[in-house]
């Protein structure tokens, strides 16, 4: 299928910027962190906002952070194309790694877990957080598609979890003087636009898969969408919008402490990053 590249750039470009306007995602004056792993997401998301400024001559101030897991042969190159991209846009780019952090990277924590996704999940949110707030960021901008949106809906019910429904949309609220809200600038735009976006306009990308995503659910269930959606076109926007309708539902305000060692905004003290920090602590010794 051959796609004309102007009006498939103007498609993408309305599609995200839609967002951000409906959504009051971005205002004048913010300070707006980009949360960027090298990957096709984070890096579209880096050049939809760098466009959005200059395209609506408008002032706020960009900056992006990579965060280093610590997965060797993976993670070096995303760092990389993170680098190319924030030079090419001249943004400035903060690298900061769990080792730093915790003193461990992943790839020396991964054999304690059945699926690795959960302690770097959490240490990531923690450390974008953490790092956002340093920086005194009004908002964390992420690179959450619409697929992404659909695989937490599913997983939450997988889990039985529907406490994570607050967590949905593209916009969250600030519950914590600590916190730094988060915006998905992408929150509709499908995963495989996404991709091809990328293609057609030559933007550098990391698009290996990480080695550890294969123990995660979201893999699973990722993989289950995309075959049903294969059989049956338009499954994943019937999901889409079957989400939206629960979404609208009001949820009820979740308010979060701050953790009693690190001081971050959490629902239970002490946070799920200081817990893991522990337990491996008693571990290695
Ligand atoms: S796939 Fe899992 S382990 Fe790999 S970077 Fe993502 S959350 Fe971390
Ligand atoms: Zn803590």
């Amino acid at each position: 299928m051959k796609i004309e590249k102007e009006s498939f750039n103007n498609y993408v470009r309305e599609n995200v910027f839609d967002t951000i306007r409906k959504y009051d995602l971005i205002e004048n004056d913010d300070k707006i962190m980009i949360g960027v792993s090298g990957g096709k997401d984070s890096i579209l998301t880096l050049h939809m906002i760098h466009s959005y400024k200059i395209m609506n001559n408008l002032d706020f101030d960009i900056e992006a952070v990579c965060i280093d897991e610590g997965i060797a042969g993976y993670r070096e190159e995303g760092i990389k194309t993170a680098k190319k991209n924030c030079e090419k846009l001249n943004i400035p780019l903060t690298i900061h790694s769990f080792k730093n952090q915790w003193e461990h990277s992943l790839d020396e924590i991964h054999d304690f877990y059945k699926s690795t996704c959960m302690p770097c999940g959490i240490y990531r949110r923690y450390l974008l957080n953490k790092i956002s707030d340093e920086h005194n960021c009004d908002k964390i901008a992420t690179g959450h598609n619409m697929d992404d949106e659909i695989q937490s809906f599913l997983m939450t019910f997988a889990r039985n979890d529907q406490n994570k429904f607050p967590k949905f949309g593209p916009k969250l609220d600030k519950i914590h003087e600590n916190m730094v809200p988060r915006i998905k600038p992408l929150w509709k735009l499908p995963e495989k636009d996404v991709g091809i976006w990328c293609v057609i306009n030559n933007i550098p990308i990391h698009d290996e898969e990480c080695p550890y995503s294969v123990t995660s659910l979201r893999s699973d269930v990722k993989s289950l969408l995309n075959k049903i959606e294969e059989e049956e076109k338009g499954t994943k926007n019937n999901i889409f919008k079957s989400f939206m309708k629960t979404f609208n539902v009001k949820q009820e305000q979740v308010s979060l402490n701050s953790c009693e060692f690190c001081g971050q905004p959490t629902a239970k003290s002490p946070c799920k990053a200081c817990e893991i920090s522990e337990e491996i602590k008693k571990k290695v010794l």
